[in-house]
């Protein structure tokens, strides 16, 4: 049987995790792997999450299967959450998915059955995930212009160069906040723009949304997307629980499906399920109950939010003090990006034999686009960390 295999290529980040594990030097620095870190390098578990499950341990009776549609209150509190009553409930239909990506994978398997063959648009540079996933579901992915490593930010112009010239059978993938992997993330007012060019040319828009709280808050890094969906008469919206609430290894994720109209959304509906129940049949609901359990609770979703806002704040500080220690050492604005950028990553732009000699020679570990995960930054060290990095740039 296996003879006829050939190797896999596995992710590259898997192969860095464990160069970096193997690397003997006590000073090497981690910017690679895509988690929070707090300060002394630990992806925590939040204390409004550990309520919550300590309050689902005590009280729960059974550990009998939830339903192939998953947990409804944690998807409609996700749901109220994410898309801020932008849209008539009647028009809504969710399932669980398995994380984000599990979530994302039931979306792009109804657009499969809808559009077999369908023609689906991701951002140049995407999470390296997107291109195999759809393909899996029988998309073809074709790219549109995002980033300008010139500037370091969003090549608008180029992007909707793209976006303005798509028709109603072509599908958009967009990042709902904090784009992965760059960082360069859109403004309200492009945001307004994509939605107007979106319900002008009828392409279906499937909203990636992993970091919502990560960049500005969760009102601002909704924005986007309510504008979208509430432009459009028809999208998708895949929600990833394992940023926001530190819930990775759970595996809570919704996925969002809004139709035309209550009959439509029912068909929707039934062929999310029927994904489902042909392929992991059912979602974990640990995670799903946990957030679910903080979200109805005044008081653990305060405590939530204020953890979340802490994260980011981190994150931010992080950002600004890199680029001001690149900008004090080197007299230039070049870096000055890092804080402008939001979310957990930022693509510094670097060639891969930059990347790998700072890898090699200097213990500066990032994914070889170069792109790094800012949480990983070490406060105490940032000094070090910008000398490094100019040196390595020349
Ligand atoms: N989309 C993007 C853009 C991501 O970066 C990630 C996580 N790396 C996800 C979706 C999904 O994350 P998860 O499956 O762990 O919820």
């Amino acid at each position: 049987m296996f003879e006829t295999l050939s190797k896999a290529t596995l992710d590259k980040i898997f192969v860095l995790m464990a160069e970096y594990a193997a690397d003997p030097r006590t000073d090497k620095i981690d910017l690679g792997v895509g988690v929070y870190k707090d300060e002394t390098g630990n992806t925590p578990i939040m204390s409004a999450v550990r309520k919550a499950e300590k309050r689902m341990n005590e009280t729960a009776r059974t550990k009998t299967y939830v339903g192939v549609v998953g947990n409804r209150g944690f998807s409609s509190a996700v749901v109220d959450l994410a898309l801020g009553g932008v849209v008539d409930a009647g028009r809504i239909r969710t399932v669980n998915g398995n994380g984000g990506t599990g979530a994302l994978m039931v979306l792009a398997h109804v657009l499969g059955r809808a559009r077999p063959g369908g023609r689906i648009y991701i951002s140049d540079p995407s999470w390296p995930n997107h291109w195999p996933l759809v393909e899996a579901a029988g998309l073809v992915p074709h790219s549109y212009p995002y980033f300008d490593p010139r500037t370091r930010q969003v090549d608008f112009g180029a992007m909707m160069g793209v976006l303005d010239g798509l028709t109603p059978d072509d599908i958009v993938l967009l990042h709902g906040c904090c784009h992965n992997p760059t960082g360069a993330s859109l403004s309200p007012e492009q945001w307004d723009t994509i939605a107007a060019s979106l319900a002008r040319t009828g392409a279906f828009p499937l909203i990636d949304l992993a970091y919502l709280g990560f960049g500005d808050g969760i009102e601002a890094d909704a924005y986007g997307t309510r504008r979208v969906v509430a432009a459009v008469p028809e999208a998708m919206v895949a929600f990833s629980a394992s940023k926001n609430f530190g819930l990775y290894r759970e595996r809570a994720g919704v996925a969002i499906a809004i139709a035309r109209n209550a009959a439509d959304a029912d068909i929707v509906s039934s062929q999310m399920q029927n994904v489902l129940r042909a392929s992991i049949s059912q979602t974990p609901d640990h995670g799903a109950e946990i957030v679910r359990i903080i979200l109805g609770d005044a008081a653990l979703r305060a405590e939530w939010e204020a953890e979340l806002t802490a994260m980011r704040e981190r994150m931010k500080r992080l950002r600004e003090k890199l680029a001001e220690a690149i900008r004090q050492r080197s007299n230039a604005t070049d870096f000055d990006f890092l804080a402008r950028h939001t979310g957990m990553f930022s693509l510094l732009g670097l060639p891969e034999d930059v990347v790998a000699r700072l890898k090699v020679d200097d213990g500066v570990y990032m994914i070889n686009d170069s792109r790094i995960n800012v949480a990983g930054i070490p406060e105490d060290r940032i000094g070090e960390l910008a000398d490094r990095l100019l040196a390595a740039v020349g």
